[in-house]
């Protein structure tokens, strides 16, 4: 449950730290619901480095349309592969390949659009609470400066220094590797390859295809170099060649943390990685990072715990329990898990979507009982 400050937090101006994704987004949510929102960005100059990400359908329930010209490829289908096994998962609806880069162009239009002020060059260094708010030191073109806030939204990703000093804990984090490659010829570019290699990664390997020639080929590991290693002979045993690589550490999700501090006489938000809304399942972001920024921009308009956070909390729990049974999962676990996989089953994984897992698992293990002795033998 959340509680909120004095009552005349209803008019209060809002600092948000972090002008990606999910800053902008909050932003111009609350911007639209007629607060005066600041954004403080710490690079000089709007640059995101270019980075292929795949999403459901979802996004276009949050961003509507607007989100569309970023999309530079669909996907109808999931290939799953394990030791020479297949099983093909036909989507109803195509998830989206998007360039975050265009996406981020769009989400800052928007923000300004709103009548969000947008600071650049900001790097919040700490947060200090006062009597009345909370002052933010903020280092400005290598310059000290001091700027009061009495609703701050930390959306500054997995390292937040908004999270450090408002006391949450340090996220988990996990170390993610993917390399832009030209697509294999038995590769059509709207299906996306995953291979589960539990040798290599608990995760799996994935190849997305962004374009009918290129795709990004990639894994989550354990310890970076490793990953990187394990990346590089992956490509050699499929030869493919790398053109570029990208990589990052992403928070692993292990519990719910309240979005809501107070610091001095401030109230304080986390969104997006911040706050570690992510999938861990698949290390996604995007769409859970957006149903945090909407969920905490209904909160602040609302003045009470919005609906969504709970919805979130549920669908991010769901994901650590699924993850937490394929952890557990061997060799041949995933072999007896593809062979399961009846067209029921197949049928209910490609009408729903991985942001609604929370509503599949029963149905699931209704369509197909012997995924519950799976889950549980590699449990116990
Ligand atoms: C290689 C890679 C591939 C991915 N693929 C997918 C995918 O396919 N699908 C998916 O859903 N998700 C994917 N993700 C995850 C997704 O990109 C993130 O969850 C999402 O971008 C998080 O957005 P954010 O706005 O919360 O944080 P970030 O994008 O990390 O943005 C933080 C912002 O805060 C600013 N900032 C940081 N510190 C400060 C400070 N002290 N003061 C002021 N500003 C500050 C930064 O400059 C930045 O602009 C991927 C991530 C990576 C790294």
């Amino acid at each position: 449950m959340i509680e909120h400050s004095s009552g005349s937090a209803a008019s209060r101006p809002v600092t948000v730290v972090g002008g990606s994704v999910t800053g902008l987004y909050a932003g111009m949510l609350l911007a639209r619901g007629g607060r005066a929102v600041t954004l403080l960005e710490g690079a000089s100059h709007w640059a995101p480095e270019p980075r292929t990400l795949i999403v459901t359908r979802r996004m276009r329930d949050l961003l509507g349309k607007s989100g569309d010209r970023s999309v530079v490829n669909i996907i109808n289908r999931f290939e799953l592969m394990t030791n020479g096994r297949v099983a093909t998962v036909p989507l109803s609806e195509p998830d989206l390949v998007v360039e975050r880069s265009v996406l981020h162009e769009g989400l800052v239009e928007q923000a300004l659009a709103a009548g969000v002020k947008l600071r650049m060059g900001c790097r919040v260094r700490t947060l200090r609470g006062t009597h009345d708010g909370v002052a933010l030191e903020v280092g400005r073109s290598g310059k000290p400066e001091e700027l009061n806030a009495t609703t701050v939204i930390g959306a500054d990703g997995t390292f937040s220094r908004v999270a450090h000093a408002a006391g949450w804990p340090a996220p988990q984090t996990v170390p993610l590797v993917q390399a832009i490659v030209r697509l294999p010829q038995d590769l059509p570019p709207d299906t996306t390859r995953v291979w589960f290699q539990p040798d290599d990664t608990p995760y799996f390997y994935w190849l997305i295809p962004e374009s009918p020639t290129q795709g990004a080929l990639g894994l989550i590991g354990e310890e970076g170099s490793d990953t990187r290693q394990y990346l590089e002979q992956f490509l050699e045993r499929h030869h493919l060649e790398p053109l570029e690589f990208q990589a990052a550490r992403i928070p692993r999700y292990t519990k719910w943390l309240q979005p809501l501090r107070r610091l001095g006489g401030a109230d304080i938000y986390l969104v997006g990685d911040a706050a570690a809304h992510v999938k861990v399942t698949t290390v996604g972001g995007i769409v859970t990072g957006f149903r945090g920024a909407l969920g905490v921009a209904e909160t602040i308009l609302q003045g009470r715990s919005s609906g969504v956070l709970r919805g979130l909390r549920w669908e991010l729990d769901w994901h650590r329990f699924v993850r937490r049974t394929l952890g557990h999962f061997s060799q041949s676990d995933y072999e007896v898990l593809l062979d399961v996989l009846n067209p029921e089953v197949l049928d209910i994984l490609g009408t729903h979507t991985r942001d609604e897992a929370g509503r599949i698992l029963v149905r699931l293990c209704l369509a197909q009982p012997r995924l519950i002795s799976l889950a549980l033998r590699s449990l116990i």
